[in-house]
């Protein structure tokens, strides 16, 4: 089973991941969080990167994709995978479809956490006091919510037309939130 998450920045998309990934054996696959690991790390790419993910901007479509592909061509992950903030965009809907194709595999849920970007703001002001994200400051909130919504119609279009799209109410407490999309994985489980 390869389940897709999305959600605008602060839905809850890392926390829910996490959740599924325990609950079901899955692999959490963040993009965010590879991203950020290279910038930690220090690597070439983590240079480039910085800046563009400070300022709330999207890194291209191939870098992420390239990072990806990675873990789809990987055999320890097939039909395993929960892919925590990608796609973002129609391009990478699409790109994500030919990689899975390519490597033998499907999407079997989209998961879609819908959540009010108010809701967002407290959140994300919340989070930055525990984790210290540089991202994480009212108006990168605020610009990374609209980047989300600029970008996401299409892909709701998307993957609607394949029947797999499920939203899930993401104001209500992460045990909700967990137990809704529990029975929602249960329900294609069978
Ligand atoms: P996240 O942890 O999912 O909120 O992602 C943090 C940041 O990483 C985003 O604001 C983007 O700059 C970058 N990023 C993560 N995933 C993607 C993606 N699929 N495409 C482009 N940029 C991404």
């Amino acid at each position: 089973m390869n389940i897709v998450i999305f959600g605008p920045p602060g839905a809850g998309k890392g926390t829910q991941s996490n959740f599924i990934a325990n609950k079901f054996q899955l692999h959490q696959l963040s993009t965010g969080d590879l991203l950020r690991k290279e910038i930690k790390d220090k690597t070439k790419l983590g240079n480039e990167i910085s800046s563009i993910i400070n300022s709330g901007n999207l890194v291209s479509n191939q870098i992420v994709s390239d990072l990806i592909e990675k873990y789809i061509s990987n055999s320890i992950y097939k039909d395993r995978l929960i892919f925590d903030g990608y796609p973002r965009n129609l391009s990478q809907a699409k790109n994500l479809n030919t990689l899975l194709i390519k490597y033998d595999q499907q999407i079997d849920m989209v998961l879609k956490l819908s959540v009010s970007l108010k809701t967002i703001v407290k959140r994300i002001s919340d989070r930055k006091n525990l984790e210290k994200r540089a991202d994480d400051n009212e108006d990168i909130a605020i610009k990374r919510f609209q980047m989300y919504e600029k970008n996401i119609d299409p892909v709701i279009s998307f993957y609607k037309e394949t029947n797999l799209l499920k939203v899930v109410n993401g104001e209500t407490s992460i045990s909700e939130i967990s137990n809704e999309i529990s029975r929602l994985i249960e329900g294609i489980k069978g």
